[in-house]
């Protein structure tokens, strides 16, 4: 019998979003929890799916896909003109923290990263005709889509260092250039490359030297070298080899110049989203790790939840994911009042993947070797977690910035305060 996620009204929070936590905890507890071994034909022992199996996930999933629609909860991110919810930010990142509570439950609510993060650079910056062209069939499931932007041979926590070049020639830009860990490489039918489009020679340029560009994957010269395995597996994170791309240069995402603001963008209110998203899988993590310390009865015949290792543990775990929670609540609810929640942000992204990662620890400890099985969501919740620590943008990158910012702040005459 699965957990089940215990959602009730918080006091004191607007009504909207209590009335869309409970709804969305409903389709999670009702719909998804009792299949959720079924809905992505995964075999447990790695080896390919059967093809019954496949078709029964798929309906599965095409059932809930159609429940989540009736009751008005799909695609939070984007407007209803594009078939959304229109709920802005602050409802967003409250139902993300929901939907993660059964991993993958995201895209039953039409939210697939990374076509998600790309519908909103192209709501921002695309032209009406790249929304008819590009967004329209993403957003209606008819395209795929990935973001590329690190290389190989520069380090990706510097953006700014990327050298995959896009050189105009007449209306069309020429791209050359390598990539990796392009996710959704396989299946995607465009890329929204990160192209340098100055020299770093042209003083002129500075803070302007990348340019988004979209790309088809079928241009001649796009060559997709390899799904790059991850923990052990093979992946759909592609390196990717740009030989002379050649695309309209009605294809660039917003004006020459403009793509690092644009990842920026992106990564903003991205992290946030993904922050609530690790408290949704500790949140699980956490309901596993009780479960069991309920039910297991190990020497002297007394349960887990007896020993006070084990009652450490929920003491410490409960006060990991409160800490997480309220940092991430205090910076989004920041955030939407406008704020400058640049240090905040840069906190709950070293400080929630790293909760994260110890909540989940201690459940795969508590479930000794099941925890470490593919029967238990807690194998796939670890190696997440431990990415989130160097994915959009490493731990030290930001600890970095937020000493900074700090002392700007004290160098300037001022302390920090730490209320505002
Ligand atoms: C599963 C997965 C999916 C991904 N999907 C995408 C995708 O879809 N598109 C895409 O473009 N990228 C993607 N990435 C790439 C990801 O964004 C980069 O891995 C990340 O930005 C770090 O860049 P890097 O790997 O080049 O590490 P580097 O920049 O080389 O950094 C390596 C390490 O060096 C240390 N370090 C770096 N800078 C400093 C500093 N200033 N001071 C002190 N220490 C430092 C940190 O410990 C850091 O972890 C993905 C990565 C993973 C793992």
């Amino acid at each position: 019998m699965p957990t089940r996620m215990n959602v009730k009204p918080i006091p004191g929070l607007d009504d909207e979003i209590n009335d869309l936590r409970l709804r969305t905890a409903e389709i999670i507890n009702e719909d998804v929890l009792p299949v959720e071994a079924k809905l992505w034909a995964v075999r447990d022992d790695g080896s390919r799916p059967g093809r019954e199996q496949i078709e029964e996930a798929k309906a599965l999933r095409s059932d809930i896909q159609d429940k989540v629609k009736r009751r008005g909860l799909w695609a939070p991110h984007l407007p209803t003109a594009f078939g959304g919810m229109d709920i802005g930010f602050l409802r967003q990142a409250y139902m993300n923290e929901i939907l993660a509570y059964s991993p993958g439950a995201a895209a039953l609510f039409g939210v697939v990263a990374p076509n998600s993060g790309n519908q909103k650079i192209l709501l921002k910056y695309g032209t009406p005709e790249q929304h008819e062209k590009w967004l329209i069939p993403l957003t209606e499931g008819r395209m795929q889509s990935g973001f590329s932007m690190t290389e190989p041979d520069q380090p990706g926590s510097d953006p700014r260092s990327l050298q995959t070049t896009a050189r105009l020639e007449g209306d069309e830009w020429v791209i050359n250039g390598h990539k990796w860990f392009t996710s959704n490489g396989f299946a995607a039918d465009f890329l929204i490359v990160m192209c340098r489009t100055a020299d770093e020679s042209d003083p002129e340029a500075a803070g302007s030297r990348m340019t988004q560009i979209i790309v088809p994957t079928d241009a001649p010269g796009l060559e997709v070298v390899r799904g790059v395995p991850v923990w052990g597996r093979s992946s759909s994170h592609c390196e990717i080899r740009y030989n002379n791309v050649r695309v309209p240069k009605s294809n660039q995402l917003g004006g020459t110049g403009t793509g690092h603001a644009a990842a920026q963008d992106r990564l903003g209110a991205g992290r946030i989203y993904h922050c609530m998203n690790s408290i949704g899988a500790m949140w699980r993590a956490f309901d596993l790790m009780v479960e069991r310390l309920t039910t297991r009865a190990v020497h002297g015949g007394e349960l887990l939840e007896d020993k006070q290792f084990m009652q450490g543990f929920i003491a410490d775990s409960y006060i990991d994911i409160q800490a997480a929670r309220l940092m991430t609540i205090e910076c989004a609810n920041k955030m939407e009042a406008g704020g400058n929640v640049r240090a905040d942000i840069s906190a709950i992204k070293v400080f929630v993947p790293a909760a994260f990662h110890r909540v989940v620890d201690r459940a795969i400890q508590v479930w000794g070797a099941a925890g470490v099985s593919g029967d238990l969501p807690l194998a796939g919740m670890y190696t997440t977690a431990r990415t989130l620590r160097l994915a959009d943008g490493p731990d030290e990158v930001h600890r970095i910035l937020i000493a900074k910012t700090v002392l700007r702040a004290y160098h300037a005459g001022q302390g920090w305060d730490f209320g505002n």
